[in-house]
């Protein structure tokens, strides 16, 4: 009986994979160029950190967490996201002793119990960075200006970022009251879910997918309204610094989070293409977080993109799985331990090689070799061990040539050969 993959959880095939690294690759030469440093967290943390950080009333914490009871009795959950787990690790290792501001990023895969859908599944991936230790508005104008290099870099021009500021503890309490009162006028237009999270959490109603709440949104107070001074300089020196580089992100009013933690600077990538999950990513500024989890009074701001959106968005090129750089045929017993003993010391010198088994007939391994997409094939039979030198097929030329390279031949006079055996093939053919 065959075991099905679990509801939500998918694989990554290679092709996709190829696609996933490609991505992974451009991400690190972008975040080597602002300067970042990876750092690779646990998948497991206890549960307490996500209840303290991304907030008891949360989706996430109400419904969405993977958490089981530990065999000692301790409640551990699969992480949701991945700022939770920066902030502990940087805590725990007391990175802010060795320095004063630090720079990170993260790859890894996430789980949320959600609803699975196209672009919305149980375990997805996420590209994430954080920076600790800088309170100032050029730090999140530097945190967005990454942004839209990393989405250039892959070749994302039209998505469209959304900014907004969410306040800081001194100005928020003001606003949340407004809502709170604005909803509570509007009790019966709002879905059972905003009703219920009025008193609780009333900044959610703002991010309410229900339509009915949606009509209503554009008469809810804005948080612009409350700002506190210093959160009007600090939003407007964000976007004066990043209109210095050339950026306009686009101002959405009424734009929050689905975790409690972030303040100030808030913002969201959004994209048309992905159905009803159009957002590809987010992030913003989380002071009073690090503090939160036993820190010292550190600021914080960052983000995180959806791997499997960004792949969605970029669509299915075509399969980009490399070919071996040559395929070695051995035909019969002995050959097959010469032919290893070839193929290691290629390999060892950085050859990508596809080594077959001995027992097929020569016919068949040439289809398999054809199917491979590698350009020679390097057979190895009798007559090659009794010549010391194996026999090359130029597959794409269909030309072949007898005992042409030594068996004793390094990677660099077999490359040498097969170059020349290239410009022969196409003498030939003219
Ligand atoms: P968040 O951590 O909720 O701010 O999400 C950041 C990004 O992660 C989103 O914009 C999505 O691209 C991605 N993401 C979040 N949840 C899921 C999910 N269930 N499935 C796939 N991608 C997700």
């Amino acid at each position: 009986m065959k075991i099905p993959s679990v509801k939500g959880f998918r694989d990554v095939l290679p092709g996709e994979s190829a696609r996933w690294a490609a991505l992974e690759g451009r991400a690190r030469d972008v975040f080597a160029a602002y300067n970042f440093h990876e750092i690779r967290l646990p998948i497991v943390e206890r549960t307490e950190l996500f209840r303290r950080s991304i907030g008891e009333t949360t989706d996430i914490v109400e419904k969405e967490m993977y958490t089981f009871t530990d065999r000692d009795g301790t409640s551990l959950t699969l992480r949701p996201e991945g700022t939770a787990s920066a902030v502990r690790a940087y805590v725990e290792s007391a990175l802010y002793q060795s320095e004063t501001v630090s720079k990170l990023f993260y790859f890894g895969p996430m789980f949320r119990r959600e609803r699975p859908q196209r672009g919305r599944l149980r375990q997805f991936y996420q590209i994430g960075v954080e920076v600790f230790g800088r309170d100032d508005a050029a730090a999140d104008a530097e945190v967005l200006t990454l942004l839209y290099d990393l989405l250039h870099a892959f070749g994302i021009d039209g998505a469209e970022v959304q900014v907004n500021s969410l306040g800081c503890r001194d100005c928020r309490p003001a606003y949340r009251a407004a809502l709170v009162e604005w909803g509570r006028k509007h009790l019966s237009a709002l879905c059972e879910d905003c009703r219920r999270r009025l008193d609780q959490n009333p900044l959610r109603l703002l991010d309410c997918k229900n339509p009915s709440c949606i009509a209503l949104r554009d008469s809810a107070p804005r948080m612009s309204e409350y700002w506190c001074d210093a959160c009007r300089a600090h939003h407007g020196r964000v976007l004066e610094l990043l209109r210095a580089v050339g950026l306009e992100p686009h101002q959405q009013p009424y734009m929050v989070r689905g975790l409690d933690y972030y303040c100030r600077t808030a913002f969201e990538v959004l994209a048309s293409g992905l159905g009803a999950q159009n957002a590809v990513g987010g992030g913003g500024r989380y002071d009073g977080l690090v503090r939160d989890l036993g820190g010292p009074d550190v600021a914080g701001v960052g983000f995180a993109l959806g791997v499997e959106r960004l792949a969605m968005l970029l669509g299915e090129s075509p399969t980009v799985t490399a070919s071996p750089e040559f395929i070695v045929l051995p035909i019969g017993e002995r050959a097959e331990a010469v032919a290893a003993t070839l193929a290691r010391r290629w390999r060892l010198s950085g050859a990508r090689i596809e080594l077959e088994p001995s027992g097929k007939s020569l016919k068949s391994q040439m289809r398999r070799a054809d199917k491979l997409g590698g350009r020679y094939a390097l057979i190895l039979g009798d007559d090659e061990l009794a010549a010391d030198a194996l026999s090359v097929r130029d597959l794409e030329a269909r030309c072949d040539y007898p005992r042409a390279v030594r068996l004793e031949a390094p990677l660099a006079e077999l490359r040498a050969t097969l170059d020349e055996i290239k410009l022969t093939s196409a003498e030939r053919h003219a």
